[in-house]
């Protein structure tokens, strides 16, 4: 790839706007529709204003395909202009505007995402057309005019016939632009850019029938209508309260028309102070699906649709909601970085941030219920929010559910209050139990519920990083996974149970499990359990499984431990029949086939059986059965 300096010249700007424009030719549409668009608010507010006397009809924009001709013709009955008008507005605006917009960036051309966001305006129609040409009559008593032109600085400019008022732009698209002679492109770019305008567009008819009477004599009547490929009153240009639930989903499908998943609820916005904006953000059902590149948030100018990238402009945990917003107070045609500086950019962040806690708080407390049954499909996106927004987190905290495994919720301090007595270890901090995998971890939950202490399921993408960040936020509180350590050991309620091994028991049986099993993995302990636990358990220490989860995620490289192996306790407990049984059988084969099956029962129990144990092992058991 080479790289270097453009010159300006202002000799031959069409070869330049082609250069600078490339990855986004089709804005082209978006902009010349836009004008169109303006030209037909302009007449309405002089209408209004009375400086336009009489009725100036309704607005419409009209977009014809020619193929044969080879043109595009964008056609609307707005304000018009003068020759005079032409000159200053088109002419001079144009030349002088393209050097400078070359002048300006041409050291950020290699910022690929400056470029759809220009607006270049008129002169965007030489992306795709070789000649242009506009035909327009002014609403003022003036002669109509056409204007030529083929990219270069030379146009012809002369009086011509045109009824009615208003202007039609020429497209003769060039040969290598002939794709946007497709009706079916044409109508994408419209799907794209379009859909909202708030002038009625219309690109050819269509055939429509209807039923005209009752009954047996009903006939279908067909009939030919304009076909309006917008929607000129989307519901976020609505008030709120003309808008019922029904309104917006079906907003929501219009806005996604292949997306055949309702939203849990919407959030309407509607700003004027101290910056503009309005918009309909919707939380998606986020349970199953994480695809967040599908159905994104539309971010629109005056309804003129500008990206589906708002980065920057949402915070990025909001990112994953679907909806549009509406501001004419973001910039639009500036890089990233120049955002995420902009000072209305960041009051709007926020102000986003704070609706959604607003209403999520709202629901809350008008409806736990409902909010309870929506939870697990937007915790997601609440948990990230608590991780990255502090604001976020502070207020999250009202509404924020923890589920156990019972599925009873609560928020954070209405679980402390029901576990700080009865779950404290022996350093006196309140002991959060809780599982990522209610299947798997089974029978340690089982254990934790005999005992009457409670289990949270924390299980999700992120989870990890959110029982830190609890961690450090509360005092006194910490976090382990139910298999982390024997029950007993986790929480210290003072009932020593007294072993009845003896130290020489202790050996015997330590050297014989390391016989059967790896001792780089396992670690073999004692401990004096109550004889209605598992008589061998398999658990592995909280700091030993976050470390590995650290190095697993990547994270490990930082502390030079990539490669962390895999560590478990195999705790024995001494006060098990099972333990006795074993240790009295005087036969050290027997001894040595009965620990083994004793170990590959407890590493079945946590999912550790694999590969030619496991093959064995199955095998034994169905010799046993035949
Ligand atoms: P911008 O729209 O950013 O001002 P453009 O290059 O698109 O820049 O247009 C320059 C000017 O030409 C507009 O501001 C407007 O005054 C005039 N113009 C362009 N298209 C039309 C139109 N369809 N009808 C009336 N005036 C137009």
């Amino acid at each position: 790839m080479a790289t270097g300096k453009i010159k300006v010249t202002t000799e031959n700007i069409f070869p330049i706007i082609k250069k600078f424009l490339y990855s986004d030719h089709e804005i082209f549409l978006r902009e010349l529709v836009s004008n169109a668009v303006d030209a037909t608010s302009k007449l309405k507010a002089l209408s209004s204003m009375g400086e336009i006397k009489g009725d100036v009809g309704s607005p419409l924009v009209e977009v014809k395909v020619d193929k044969e001709a080879k043109t595009i013709t964008i056609s609307d009955n707005g304000i018009g202009m003068t020759s005079e008008e032409v000159k200053k507005y088109i002419n001079q605006v144009a030349f002088s505007g393209a050097e400078e917009f070359v002048k300006k960036y041409d050291d950020k051309v290699e910022d690929a995402g400056i470029i759809g966001h220009f607006g270049l305006g008129f002169y965007s129609a030489f992306m795709v057309a070789e000649n242009v040409e506009i035909r327009t009559k002014s609403y003022q008593d003036e002669p109509a005019v056409k204007w030529e032109c083929d990219g270069s600085p030379q146009f012809k400019l002369n009086e011509t016939e045109k009824e009615g008022r208003g202007t039609d732009i020429i497209l003769y698209i060039a040969e290598d632009s002939v794709e946007f002679l497709e009706e079916s492109k044409i109508s994408e770019l419209f799907n794209k850019y379009c859909k909202f305008l708030p002038v009625a567009i219309k690109f050819g008819t269509k055939e429509v029938t209807h039923k005209e009477g009752e009954g047996d004599d009903a006939k279908e009547i067909k009939e030919t209508v304009d076909n309006i490929i917008n929607n000129p009153s989307p519901a976020w240009t609505k008030s709120p309260s003309s808008l019922e639930d029904e309104n917006y989903k079906a907003f929501h499908r219009e806005l996604y028309p292949m997306n055949f998943e309702e939203p849990l609820f919407h959030i309407h916005l509607n700003v004027d102070y101290p910056f503009n904006l309005t918009g309909i953000l919707y939380f998606p059902k986020l349970k199953q699906n994480m695809d967040m590149n599908k159905n994104r948030i539309q971010l629109y100018c005056n309804q003129v649709f500008v990206t589906d990238s708002v980065e920057g402009i949402v915070p990025e945990f909001l990112t994953m909601l679907q909806g549009v917003i509406d501001s004419p107070d973001i910039p639009l045609n500036v890089s990233r970085s120049y955002l995420q500086s902009d000072g209305n950019v960041k009051k709007i962040s926020s102000h986003i941030t704070k609706k959604v806690a607003d209403k999520l708080n709202e629901m809350f407390k008008s409806d736990r219920k409902a909010f309870e049954e929506k939870w697990e499909d937007m915790k997601v996106i609440v948990e990230y929010g608590m991780l990255s927004e502090k604001k976020f987190f502070e207020k999250a905290e009202k509404f924020a559910l923890y589920k156990n495994v019972d599925d009873a919720y609560a928020t954070w301090d209405e679980y402390l209050d029901k576990i700080k007595v009865n779950q404290v270890d022996k350093d006196g901090k309140t002991v959060v139990l809780y599982t990522n995998d209610k299947e798997a971890q089974h029978s340690y939950i089982a254990e934790a519920k005999e005992k009457s202490y409670d289990v949270l399921v924390l299980d999700g993408p992120i989870i990890s990083h959110l029982i830190q960040k609890l961690e450090t936020e509360k005092e006194n509180v910490s976090f382990v996974r139910v298999d982390a350590d024997s029950i007993d050991k986790l929480i210290n309620k003072g009932e020593d149970i007294p072993s009845v091994l003896s130290e020489g028991d202790e050996k015997i049986l330590k050297e014989t499990i390391e016989s059967v099993v790896s001792k780089e993995q396992y670690t073999v302990q004692f401990e004096s359990l109550s004889p209605s636990s598992s008589p061998l358990t398999i658990t592995r220490s909280e700091f030993m499984r976050r470390m590995n989860e650290m190095s697993a995620s990547g994270g490990g490289g930082m502390f030079g431990m990539n490669n962390m192996p895999d560590m478990y306790n195999l705790v024995v407990n001494g006060n098990h029949p099972l333990v006795s049984k074993i240790l009295s059988e005087k036969d050290a084969a027997t001894q040595k086939s009965m620990l083994k099956e004793a170990t590959d029962l407890a590493k079945l129990s946590q999912g550790l059986l694999k590969g030619e144990d496991l093959t064995q092992f199955i095998k034994n058991r169905y010799n046993d059965l035949a």
